[in-house]
């Protein structure tokens, strides 16, 4: 009896999940393109964090949650912060933390102004949550650079911001109302020490976070490896995590060749360091360092686009597991 109800059980889930395809639809790739191509182009000069251009990209997420029905997960989509450094301080090194911003404004310091973009579906349980996020703050300009002076960051991080922004149109398209609330964050100032994840993780309660997955650079193959490579950073301990993926390139013929790595609270690569350090299991995909790695040669016609809708159509059935208490507590 026991057997036969887990049978059935097994048979229920994968019957649910392999329905996911219909209920979602598809990763557009000309959104993907889209998107990149107008995050790197040379008109927003590198988004650099507390500019204008860093700005202008901000507004551009925000244009695209409101249109696909994503709702602002406070007052605004925008969230604003700042970072603060002592006058003398280390060029590049910004503080959030509040404990350390105090002690700094007795003296004379220096401020950043910047916005994380955060919409949100709600749960059926709005106390737990699950979050998807990516950086789209890039290096900005430098006048002394000799031919292009732009850092365009196509793969890092337009080509997140362009995944997250496919599965937030394809989550508020399909109606579903998830068991947890789905926070769909677009993080400022990752790259001068990932301020932005910081800030929000100082505001937030932290353990009502069931999950994070974290995308920053998906878009490129690097050096020798095949076009399939992907590296899956994961929690240790959630092999559930390694499995799902699994069943997904089955399943639909994914061209996708992880390097599986278990991690444990893995605090460095990017804004997935934030969560780890409060206990948060994360799935961070990554295509790994290639030549035009932080080079002004970052461009978008180097992308494999393909390649990132497969990622991005992972990473959306990923989110819809973590989000459902049925295959994950
Ligand atoms: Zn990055």
């Amino acid at each position: 009896m026991k057997h036969c109800l887990s049978f059935l059980l097994m048979l229920a889930v994968s019957a649910s999940v392999f329905a996911q395809k219909r209920i979602f639809g598809d990763i557009n790739t000309d959104a993907l393109v889209a998107h990149v191509g107008f995050l790197a182009s040379d008109n927003l000069m590198g988004r650099k964090a507390g500019t204008v251009h860093g700005g202008a990209a901000a507004d551009y997420i925000v244009s695209c949650l409101r249109q696909y029905g994503v709702k602002p997960f406070y007052d605004d989509y925008r969230c604003p912060f700042s970072a603060y450094r002592n006058e003398r301080g280390k060029a590049g090194y910004w503080e959030v933390n509040a404990d350390s911003v105090r002690a700094m404004s007795a003296r004379c310091h220096r401020r950043l102004d910047m916005n994380n973009v955060i919409g949100y579906i709600e749960g059926k349980d709005t106390a737990e949550y699950v979050i998807i996020g990516a950086h789209f703050d890039h290096l900005g300009t430098d006048e002394t650079l000799v031919g292009d002076k732009i850092y365009n960051g196509a793969d890092d991080n337009a080509s997140g911001v362009a995944a997250l922004l496919e599965i937030a149109r394809n989550f508020a398209a399909s109606g579903i109302k998830p068991d947890r609330t789905i926070i769909f964050a677009f993080w400022d100032g990752e790259e001068i020490g990932l301020l932005g994840s910081r800030a929000f993780a100082q505001n937030f309660e932290m353990s009502k976070v069931k999950g994070y997955i974290n995308f920053d650079m998906i878009g490129r193959t690097t050096y020798n490896k095949t076009r399939e490579h992907v590296v899956y950073f994961y929690e240790k301990g959630y092999e559930q995590f390694r499995k799902w993926q699994e069943e997904y390139i089955k399943e639909y013929g994914l061209e996708l060749k992880p390097d599986y790595r278990a991690v444990s609270r893995l605090k460095s690569g990017g804004d997935n360091a934030t969560f780890a350090l409060y206990g948060v299991p994360v799935i961070w995909y990554h295509t790994d360092g290639h030549p035009d790695y932080h080079q002004p040669s970052d461009h978008a016609d180097k992308i494999d686009y393909q390649k990132m809708k497969d990622i991005a159509f992972s990473a959306m059935i990923n989110l819809y597991r973590m989000s459902s208490k049925d295959f994950f507590e």
